[in-house]
């Protein structure tokens, strides 16, 4: 930057500035009068990150970078001709750790964090409008805020839910049955407790891989979404239909016994060879079919040895023709521990 002259042997005036609107003109351009008016190119930077001061933009315009410490990604604010910068360095006597660039050539009123104080208490006016602009960059923060929290919340049910069919995926299946399966154990332990059983049902598309061949892969996408939404229309709020992975689905109900369970899976059994899939509303694709594993989790069992016990009841409902349900007895894990 470079010195241009004192701020009372410069052409600006003092009514030009927002931070001195209303406030006694004649105080404060006694003890502005002999602040430095810089000049500073395009592009260079104009933050002091050594002590608190206060910036004043006489001419041009400034970009204020958010603290780089944090790694912050919100945008730069930008600072017009006769607003300021840095009043909260000066009011907490911490120094400004954004950083100030000229947007364009600029004319810039420095003040030191000294002075800045003196305006205050000289001036009711000066301290009015430092509260106002402060109060509205807490409103504005606010928002900002806000914003970035739904953005978060956003993101994270992106990376929950699969993108074709709009189930939960595999990353929350890995999160949220462990938990459950832990709640369900605790419900059991309890001694006058009601059991708290959870149930799973494994569910693989039919001869998928032939739907595709005949129809393509788009057709065959479809067939999934239509399949997908078959599972969320027909459970109960508490319930959860996962994308486990290609064609393979899967439905956690929890509090529902095998019995229950088997029930469940029976429907959706039917609704899925009644869905219909449509790629043109002329020419309805055939239906698709899916077979049902059901298995009930069982004393001391865990995620994984539920859903292998779940998988080999599917695997005996497509052995046994497809299109059909299988429910898991028990009798394994019984005959295990004998
Ligand atoms: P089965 O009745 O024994 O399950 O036969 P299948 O043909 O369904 O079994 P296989 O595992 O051989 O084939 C699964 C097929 O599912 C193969 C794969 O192309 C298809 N598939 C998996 N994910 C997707 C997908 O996201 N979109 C489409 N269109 N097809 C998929
Ligand atoms: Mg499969
Ligand atoms: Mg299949």
């Amino acid at each position: 930057m470079k010195l241009l002259s004192n701020f009372a042997a410069s052409s600006h005036q003092i009514a030009d500035l927002h931070l001195f609107r209303d406030a006694d003109a004649r105080v404060a351009a006694a003890l502005l009068a002999a602040c430095p008016v810089m000049a500073a190119e395009a592009g260079e930077i104009v933050s002091d990150t050594s002590r608190p001061r206060l910036t004043i933009v006489l001419r041009g315009s400034l970009a204020v970078q958010p603290d780089a410490r944090d790694g912050a990604a919100a945008g730069s604010v930008k600072i017009m001709a006769g607003e300021s910068a840095g009043e909260q360095s000066v009011l907490d006597d911490e120094a400004d750790l954004s950083c100030l660039v000229a947007l364009e050539p600029c004319e810039l009123l420095l003040i030191g964090a000294d002075l800045a104080w003196r305006l205050i208490e000289e001036s009711d006016g000066v301290a009015r409008n430092l509260l106002r602009l402060l109060s509205f960059r807490v409103r504005a923060a606010n928002v900002q805020l806000r914003k970035r929290q739904k953005l978060g919340e956003f993101y994270r049910q992106l990376s929950m839910n699969d993108g074709l069919t709009g189930l939960y995926n595999r990353a929350w299946l890995d999160d949220v049955l462990p938990r459950m399966i832990a709640t369900a154990h605790a419900g059991n332990a309890l001694p006058s407790s009601v059991p708290a059983p959870l149930s799973i049902i494994m569910i693989d598309l039919d001869r998928f891989k032939q739907f595709n061949d005949r129809h393509g892969h788009v057709q065959g996408d479809q067939a999934l979404r239509t399949a997908a939404q078959v599972l969320s229309s027909a459970l109960r709020p508490t319930d959860c239909a996962v994308r486990y992975g290609g064609e393979e689905l899967m439905v956690l109900l929890p509090e529902t016994s095998r019995a229950e369970a088997a029930a469940v899976a029976q429907r959706l059994c039917e609704r899925m060879r009644h869905a219909v899939v449509f790629a043109d509303m002329r020419l309805p694709l055939p239906h698709v079919t899916a077979s049902f594993g059901v298995a009930t989790l069982l004393p001391g069992q865990d995620g994984p040895a539920l859903i292998v016990t779940a998988d080999a009841a599917l695997y005996r409902a497509k052995a046994a023709g497809r299109d059909r349900i299988d429910v898991d007895d028990g009798r394994a894990l019984a005959a295990q521990a004998a």
